[in-house]
């Protein structure tokens, strides 16, 4: 079994990241990214802070508007609508999940999709099921894919089986991986599939992105499978210096035994916060045009 490392991939990407900052701010422009996020306090967020850190190493400025968790749709829809208006604003997040009591799909549809860097909003998303090149592919799919090219893994003619279809990794992956470009024929797995196992084994990379911690076992693949594991479940752990340790979708049993597979954590989420960058770097580049 070997390892596929998220970070020299991420690092590749930085490198080249950090020259196009250059090159924006040769021309006087001021790459910046916006984060909205509902939340009592930023070290509930992780992935707001990494995103953040990202930013920084780069000299990209990122901007959080921090609000408190009970904040109105109404005030969440005035924030976005600003800063869809705002010229220092060229790519915005608001950061889900947000509370029972807030609209998810109108808020996605309020954000400028030429700064939805996301990905999610509907524009974006159909234009990535129709292979549009200018839309924002959401952050994990496009890291997956670049991962998978790092570590130059055949995709064309391969069977990829996604367990998953959230809007934010499982459907959209599912739309990238089908292109032309890749070529690869994908099965979409779910909670209502039933035989998951069976789905599985005839799988030549098997991406799992369900949240539910070792679900994958060692005697659903076959020693050839690619495994990406994309989940992360927090799972009490008194050894842990945090009380907590971070669990994939993979049982490691699974992983001892498959080719290859990506660790957790170390594997998808360096890529993720990658093409955060990528996307916000892909939208400021928009204003050269
Ligand atoms: P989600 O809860 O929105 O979706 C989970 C999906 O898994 C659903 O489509 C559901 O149908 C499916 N599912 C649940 N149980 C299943 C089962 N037993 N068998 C088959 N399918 C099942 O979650 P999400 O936002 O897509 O995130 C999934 C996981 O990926 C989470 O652990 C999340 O933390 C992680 N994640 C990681 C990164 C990263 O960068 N590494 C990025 C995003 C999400």
């Amino acid at each position: 079994m070997s390892l596929l490392l998220g970070k020299p991939a991420a690092q590749q990407l930085r490198e080249k990241q950090f020259q196009r900052v250059n090159n924006l701010r040769a021309k006087d422009l001021i790459p910046r990214l916006d984060i909205i996020l509902l939340c009592q306090s930023l070290d509930e967020s992780p992935y707001v802070l990494a995103k953040k850190k990202a930013c920084e190493d780069i000299s990209i400025e990122c901007v959080i508007h921090q609000f408190p968790v009970h904040t109105s749709q109404s005030d969440l829809l005035h924030y976005i609508h600003a800063l869809n208006h705002d010229p220092a604003c060229g790519a915005l997040i608001c950061q889900l999940p947000l509370g029972a009591h807030i609209d998810t799909e109108e808020v996605v549809r309020a954000i400028d999709k030429t700064k939805d860097i996301d990905g999610f909003h509907p524009e974006n998303m159909g234009g990535l099921a129709l292979g549009h090149s200018d839309v924002f592919v959401p952050c994990t799919p496009a890291g997956i894919l670049y991962l998978l090219r790092y570590y130059n893994i055949p995709l064309l003619g391969k069977h990829i089986v996604i367990l998953g279809r959230s809007r934010i990794v499982g459907l959209p992956l599912h739309l990238l991986l089908s292109q032309k470009t890749v070529g690869a024929t994908v099965t979409l797995c779910h909670s209502q599939t039933p035989h998951l196992a069976d789905f599985c084994r005839r799988a030549d990379i098997l991406i799992a992105a369900t949240g539910k911690a070792h679900l994958v076992k060692a005697d659903w693949i076959s020693p050839d499978t690619i495994l990406v594991d994309v989940g992360i479940t927090q799972v009490p752990d008194p050894n842990a210096r945090r009380g907590y340790s971070l669990q994939g979708d993979i049982d490691p049993e699974a992983g001892e035994k498959a080719r290859a597979v990506t660790p957790v954590p170390g594997g998808v989420g360096p890529l993720t916060v990658a093409m955060v960058i990528e996307n916000c770097l892909k939208a400021w580049e928009k204003r050269l045009d």
